[in-house]
């Protein structure tokens, strides 16, 4: 039997970069049975819940889900449960999708789009592994309250060794297949949570003499990061400092649209692990329906699916030469076009296509 893959385009700019992804996911896996469900603002405005019992069936019986984008300015304001990103909130929470993985590549050719010094970002190629589940965003209690009539707030940041331990070995097992070095960023010198983070890191660690550790302080990261960005391979930490710290590694690159994600978790499929995949922008309202949105991240989020839920390395390393040779050739989309006039979306993903090997 086939696999099949959940398709949820969402909204914005969301269709039009998935259709791109799917071109190219099936041109290299015609096998694959793509189906497609309606979530966010758009099942929203048919009367349907953000994430509707159809959506949910299919990724319950699908080996992944690729992912566009979700958020609609009708709908902000609006309470969490009535807003389209709850589609995202409630898949991340109900397949316990506890490890974003979000690889940070500056292709050759592109290192001017950066906002650093081309000679900085040039060979940048880093992950970031954030925990997704646990944290100062979940830890209980969570309130705002008035106290002797003066009002105060609280956040609480948990962390539990068994929820380190499975994100620091994404973290080495991926470091494994790269340059072998880990970096683990916390905040030893004031949190005790982070004390018991890099203790349970550097336990985790002894299982993987062959790839090296290192610990940043946060603060030092977000540093050493538009210091020396090229120096890093894979960076784990935690889910407040890996939101930052991943966004601040995206910029990088000079344009959002080329970074993809993946979002794993417990739950196993036949031939990997069940995640959801995702360019890491959101909708982009103010370019979409106009075809010109950069369809990178979305293809490069189909090949990270080929490798993590469908064991197929092999194929998503061809999509990966072929965006990389795109690039080499002068492709360009709007946000990235300086000389070369624009391509489209779909023109961009058939110039993808053309340069599969
Ligand atoms: P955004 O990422 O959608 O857009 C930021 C800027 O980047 C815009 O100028 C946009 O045109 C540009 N951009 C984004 N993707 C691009 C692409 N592929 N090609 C070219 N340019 C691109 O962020 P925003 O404007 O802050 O948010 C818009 C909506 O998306 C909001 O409703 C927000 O809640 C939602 N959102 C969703 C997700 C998600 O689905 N995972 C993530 C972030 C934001």
């Amino acid at each position: 039997m086939s696999d099949t893959i959940a398709i949820l385009p969402g909204d914005g700019i969301g269709p039009e970069v998935t259709r791109a992804a799917v071109r190219v996911l099936t041109q290299v896996r015609p096998d694959l049975t793509c189906e497609q469900a309606v979530v966010g603002g758009a099942a929203l405005r048919a009367g349907m819940p953000a994430l509707s019992g159809q959506a949910r069936v299919l990724c319950d019986r699908s080996a992944g889900i690729l992912f566009g984008s979700v958020g609609l300015p009708e709908f902000d304001g609006k309470p969490l449960a009535e807003r389209p990103e709850y589609a995202l909130f409630l898949l991340r929470r109900d397949y316990e999708l506890y490890a974003n993985v979000r690889p940070v590549r500056v292709f050759p050719g592109l290192e001017d789009a950066s906002s650093l010094k081309a000679e900085l970002v040039r060979g940048l190629d880093l992950v970031v592994v954030r925990e997704l589940t646990g944290g100062i965003y979940y830890g209980q209690p969570k309130e705002q309250r008035v106290v002797d009539g003066i009002e105060e707030a609280v956040d609480t940041m948990l962390y539990r060794a068994p929820e380190i331990e499975r994100i620091a070995r994404v973290a080495f097992e991926l470091a494994r297949t790269r340059r072998k070095r880990v970096t683990s960023v916390d905040k030893q010198n004031i949190l005790e949570t982070s004390r018991l983070w890099r203790r349970v890191v550097e336990r985790v660690a002894r299982e993987y003499p062959d790839v090296a550790l290192d610990h940043l302080l946060v603060d030092n990261a977000a540093m050493q990061l538009v210091r020396r960005p090229a120096d890093f391979d894979v960076i784990v930490t935690e889910n407040m400092f890996g939101d930052i710290l991943s966004d601040e590694a995206a910029i990088l690159t000079g344009s959002i649209g080329t970074l993809p994600s993946a979002s794993l978790g417990t739950k196993r499929t036949a031939s990997g692990q069940f995640g959801l995949y995702e360019p890491i922008s959101g909708s982009a309202p103010d370019i979409a329906g106009q075809g010109i949105a950069n369809p990178t991240a979305a293809i490069l989020s189909a090949a990270m699916l080929l490798r993590h839920s469908l064991n197929d390395d092999a194929n998503a390393q061809r999509i990966e030469r072929a965006v990389e040779r795109a690039y080499a050739l002068g492709a360009r989309t709007a946000e990235l076009a300086s000389e070369t006039p624009p391509l489209g979306t779909d023109a961009f993903a058939a110039t993808v296509l053309a340069n599969l090997r």
